[in-house]
């Protein structure tokens, strides 16, 4: 037991999600040998899927997801409050703004186009054949107007009630700006806000502690019905979205993190493992934001007036990994359907898709709903997304993780730009380790 405790967070996690994985494909088996009647019917399945699978293993990371999302709101508020207040210029914010804007929308692009292009050469959807009763129920996606008009809450209270985060992050600002200018009556305000931030951050510090066992029973409960023949009849699909998304995280993040900033990508890269497994088991980048925001200013070094601001609106905003995935199922099921596509649709798509992304929350499952809006766009079969919706669960996890990479990258680049980068922490391989030793040093 205190080997286990020994070891650091992320291998913990880590552990917790290797050992739900096997623990998931053992109750197949289990399942497979009953209907095979190697196992008397019935005899382990019942009872391990009442009570374990959704029993122990649903309450068990259902309970872990609310926590999470539980800090999204107070944190958001709280931080980005004390954050703008703590900015020596509020006329700062409007180059923070359109640096972040910028370059969240730029990095979209990019992923868009990369996996388009590996999507043309490869041809995952060639011999792939069309489903005879295929259905996609498409659900209306806001317009860009709408998703501008709607940024601007009439009631902030019920904006955190219905955690609709652009309007936090607007109303934040606003309360921080105004607090700023507010001389003393500010200044009071704002000693409070930062002691509310510490107990808030502390409170993610314990939550992080159960990851591993909220990840195990997440990932217990999904792989006992992900269904491995399904990945390999679209193996070819799945392979490019994963190639496109491993170049994306590894090599464009590299170059554009070191273009920018002139940082190192593998301290970078090594210092998200542990958000990445996050982001992996909880397939939200909002429910990963309370650990996002900690990796940025804890491990990365950005100070909290620049990632309070960048990393929300992160999570909201910026989804390299599913504009990855809407441009490799765009082609896909343009070959599928045996449609040619033209350049303009092309560029279409790519500009579709990365507004799309902006009016969207970070959760589980909605890059397919932003994929119906794509494929609408240039006129391909909403129902396409059928053939692909069987293996998008497992690809959601993936995605999310490159998103919540997108979100820290662009934010070291906005804080090195406006001096708001402490390289030494960023260098320093042992930065936050407190924080995954808190357990053990409360022993
Ligand atoms: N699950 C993704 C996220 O939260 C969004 C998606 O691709 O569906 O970032």
């Amino acid at each position: 037991m205190s080997k286990i405790r020994s070891m650091s967070l992320t291998t913990r996690i880590m552990i917790g999600m290797i050992l739900g994985v096997a623990v998931g494909f053992l109750f197949q088996a289990i399942v497979i040998g009953e209907e095979k009647f190697i196992i008397p019917p019935g005899l382990l399945s019942v009872p391990i899927k009442s009570f374990l699978v959704d029993g122990l293993f649903h309450i068990g990371g259902q309970i872990f997801i609310a926590s999470l999302k539980m800090l999204v709101v107070p944190l958001v508020f709280v931080s980005l409050v004390s954050g703008t207040c703590s900015l020596s210029d509020p006329k700062k914010l409007g180059s923070l703004g359109g640096k972040s804007i910028g370059l969240y929308l730029i990095t979209t692009g990019v992923a868009i186009t990369v996996a388009m292009t590996l999507a043309i050469l490869i041809s995952p959807g060639d011999g792939v054949e069309l489903p005879t009763n295929a259905s996609f129920d498409a659900k209306e996606a806001p317009t860009l107007a709408q998703v501008i008009i709607n940024m601007f809450p009439t009631n902030p209270i019920d904006a955190m009630a219905s955690g609709n985060m652009l309007q936090v992050i607007v109303f934040s600002l606003l309360f921080g700006i105004a607090m700023a200018l507010s001389g003393k009556a500010g200044n009071r305000v704002a000693a409070v806000f930062e002691d509310l931030n510490t107990i808030i951050l502390k409170l993610v510090t314990l939550l992080m502690n159960v990851a591993p066992y909220g990840v195990f029973c997440l990932m217990a409960k999904l792989f006992t019905t992900i269904q491995v023949e399904l990945i390999l009849s679209l193996a070819k699909y799945f392979a490019v979205v994963v190639a496109a998304l491993a170049i994306h995280a590894f090599v464009n993040y590299s170059i554009l993190l070191k273009l920018f900033t002139g940082l190192n990508p593998i301290i970078f890269l090594k210092k998200m493992k542990h958000t990445c497994l996050f982001g992996f088991s909880t397939s939200s980048s909002s429910a990963t934001m309370p650990i996002t925001l900690e990796t940025a200013t804890k491990k990365l070094g950005v100070n909290n007036s620049v990632a309070s601001f960048t990393i929300p609106l992160g999570a909201t905003i910026n989804m390299d990994g599913t504009a990855i995935m809407q441009g490799v199922a765009t082609v896909f099921i343009a070959q599928v359907y045996n449609v040619d596509l033209a350049l303009s649709d092309y560029l279409m798509v790519v500009l579709t898709a990365t507004l799309a992304s902006v009016g969207t929350a970070g959760v589980p499952g909605v890059g397919l709903i932003m994929l119906a809006m794509v494929l609408n766009q240039v006129g391909l079969p909403v129902e396409g997304i059928s053939i692909i919706i069987g293996v998008d669960r497992l690809l959601d996890m993936i995605r999310t993780a490159v998103n919540v990479t997108g979100d820290c990258m662009v934010t070291c680049v906005v804080a090195k730009s406006e001096g708001q980068l402490d390289e030494q922490t960023f260098n320093d391989p042992d930065a936050a380790k407190d924080l995954e030793d808190y357990h053990k040093s409360t022993e």
